[in-house]
């Protein structure tokens, strides 16, 4: 690749290394750069997997494999630094939060570069990896106390029983990422992890290694002991089993067919898990929307890392009333969009990571225009700027014979339907098994919340698409349905990497006959005291 715009202090070189002479060095980077986050990985095979950029095809690394004694040295690692980690205060683990704040702010633009290059995404589009990690971060560093803390419970007998809820780490958590967001998916579910005193084990997406491993690289610069943190290489079908036998839980990011195999795998072992899976999301334009703020919102949803996006769009139900003024904004708004493959600022969308990716957008697109939808932005591959490049397309008149209608395309592809009452769209916006985030545009935020209460996903975003749930790091985010099982952020995001332990205390009165009472008797004086504590109120 040129790096024709190196970023000052970054991990690009000026000019091009050869790697045909030199099998370190690739077109983009530097060797020793590489090396450096290479030798994260823990791997003893000798093997390595070539990766290379969706750019331009260019070489970027050479990422080592993990054997499955790899893997079970990982665990054991893991294992010994979570038991000191364990014991240090919950103060000094989010000090180490905090400092991973600032460093991913002071580092963006190397981050940024690492991920373009590695998913190709347009790096706006990156800028949001490096900030949603900065948001994990300073929220679990600043609500460390108010989820981990012991608390008091009311006790069975007033005063006489004194009850403390402990949350005690998990032990070593497995966490099995995507490629599409690469940095974030990687590290973001970890956070919490390690805050409530877990060390973890990541098997992050063979394409996309290197997002990971700077990831793994900051941690330790901001302070966690480097083997709280362990990084295994290689298939997920090879190393996902192993790594599930020796997990004291699993989250896992990825797609629902995948996602149903691990929760078979952890049930098996009665572990818990929390899956973040696919989605097929609608947006809902009611009659009264801001048609500028909803075209330029439908963007964003649509076309968001060229719709790689697990929250992102691709059904759009927009009401009779002003469906042509919406579809003639919406439409300008994406033939307006700069396209390209390039480190820099500027592009609107990127490509698509892979021909895999490539294949499936195609072969999407195809079949719903050979059936009838018809094309009213982009609808085809653009070679001439990046090897798996597609426009941004929206569809119109996509019917349920079409592979589009209902299954997840993962692709900057987009399907408008007329509504002509909202609580029809509804139930249209419900339909199929999915349930992960929906939109819906209206200038009467209460009407918008009373729909919203009646969609069947994780997160619904009112005149917006969907940063403003995935930003609110206090509020959880998941799936419904098939998209998924358990919940990041907020609280359960933490909880879910605790178990509960509830300590009681009792003191005076046990829970047997004293002072000479008979069984009939101390039953008589117990289901009066339960009366008299129904008739204070108490729980
Ligand atoms: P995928 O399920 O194929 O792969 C995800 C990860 O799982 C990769 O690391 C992969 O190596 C691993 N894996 C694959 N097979 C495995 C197995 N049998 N056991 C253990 N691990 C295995 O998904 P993908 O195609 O890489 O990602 C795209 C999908 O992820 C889309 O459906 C998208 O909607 C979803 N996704 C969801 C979220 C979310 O937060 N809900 C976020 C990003 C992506």
């Amino acid at each position: 690749m040129s790096a024709a715009n190196p970023t000052p202090g970054g991990p690009l070189v000026e000019g091009p290394h050869d790697p045909e002479h030199d099998p370190r060095a690739s077109y983009a980077l530097e060797p020793d750069y590489v090396a450096s986050l290479t030798d994260r990985v823990l791997s003893t095979t000798g093997r390595t997997v070539p990766v290379s950029s969706p750019l331009d095809g260019a070489p970027l690394a050479n990422i080592p494999q993990s054997s499955l004694e790899d893997v079970a040295e990982a665990y054991r690692r893991a294992r010994v630094a979570q038991a000191a980690w364990a014991r240090t205060p919950v103060e000094e683990r989010a000090a180490v939060l905090l400092r991973l704040h600032d460093l991913v702010l002071d580092r963006q633009a190397e981050i940024m570069d690492l991920i373009v290059l590695e998913s190709g995404k347009a790096r706006k589009h990156a800028f949001d990896e490096p900030i949603h990690i900065a948001l994990t971060a300073r929220y679990y560093a600043r609500t460390a106390h108010e989820h981990l803390d012991t608390q008091r419970k009311t006790g069975v007998i007033p005063v006489l029983t004194r009850v403390e809820l402990n949350r005690v780490p998990k032990g070593v958590v497995g966490i099995i990422s995507p490629w599409n967001y690469p940095f974030t998916m990687a590290l973001c579910d970890g956070l919490p992890a390690l805050l409530a005193g877990n060390a973890v084990v990541t098997k992050p997406d063979a394409q996309t290694m290197l997002s990971a491993l700077l990831g793994a690289r900051l941690l330790e610069e901001a302070g966690f002991p480097r083997d709280l943190w362990q990084v295994v290489a290689g298939p997920g079908r090879e190393l996902g089993g192993p790594m599930i036998e020796r997990s004291d839980y699993i989250c896992f990011t990825g797609s629902t067919a995948t996602g149903r195999i691990i929760a078979k795998q952890c049930a098996e072992r009665l572990i818990g898990c929390s899956l973040e899976l696919g989605g097929k999301n609608p947006i809902l334009v009611l009659r009264d929307a801001d048609i500028e703020k909803a075209a330029e919102g439908a963007v964003r949803a649509c076309f968001s890392n060229a719709g790689q996006l697990c929250v992102s769009t691709e059904r759009m139900f927009v009401a009779d009333q002003v469906y042509d003024r919406f579809v003639e904004r919406f439409v300008a708004r994406t033939q307006a969009m700069t396209l390209g493959a390039t480190l820099d600022w500027g592009n609107d969308m990127g490509p698509l990571i892979s021909q895999d990716q490539l294949d499936t957008v195609t072969a999407h697109v195809e079949d719903a225009v050979a059936k009838g939808a018809r094309v009213l932005a982009g609808g085809k591959p653009r070679p001439d700027l990046a090897p798996y490049f597609f426009e941004p397309t929206i569809l119109e008149g996509v019917t349920p014979e079409m592979t589009c209608f209902g299954n997840e395309t993962f692709g900057p592809v987009i399907s408008l339907y007329r509504f002509h009452d909202e609580v029809e769209a509804v139930a249209r916006a419900n339909d199929g098994e999915y349930g992960l985030n929906a939109s819906v545009y209206s200038q009467d935020g209460d009407r918008a919340r009373a729909i919203a209460r009646q969609i069947k996903c994780g997160t619904v975003n009112i005149n917006e698409a969907f940063g403003a749930t995935f930003a609110s790091i206090d509020s959880p985010m998941g799936g419904m349905r098939e998209s998924g099982m358990g919940r990041r952020h907020g609280a359960e995001g933490i909880h879910r990497y605790t178990e509960s332990q509830s300590v009681a205390t009792q003191r005076v009165l046990r829970f047997s006959p004293q002072y000479g009472l008979s069984d009939q008797a101390y039953a008589k004086v117990m289901t009066a005291s339960l009366r008299v504590l129904n008739k204070l109120g108490r729980a």
